[in-house]
């Protein structure tokens, strides 16, 4: 979480969309917010990583990458994958 001089809370300081503005509302109203919710919950973790035995510590990887870069790398039971040995 990331909060800038003008009040905006953001998931990270690199992702462009706040959750709210603690500025013009109370902690606990931005923190129970839909959008903080669906932060703190990893719902933005990509579908393939559902399952995973690493999703405690990764929790669904970055959604800046995943948004940028497509999810074509996760393979299907849901881990990264590797290029042969
Ligand atoms: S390790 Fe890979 S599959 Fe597992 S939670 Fe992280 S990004 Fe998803």
């Amino acid at each position: 979480m990331s909060v800038p001089p003008a009040g905006d809370v953001l998931p990270c300081a690199s992702y462009p969309q706040p959750v709210g503005n603690l500025l013009k509302e109370a902690f606990e109203q931005v923190w129970q917010s839909a959008q903080a919710t669906f932060f703190r919950h990893k719902r933005h973790a990509p579908s393939e990583c559902a399952g995973c035995e690493d999703f405690g510590a990764c929790a669904g990887a970055c959604p800046l990458y995943w948004s940028a870069m497509g999810t074509s790398e996760l393979a299907g039971d849901g881990r990264i994958a590797h290029a042969p040995a």
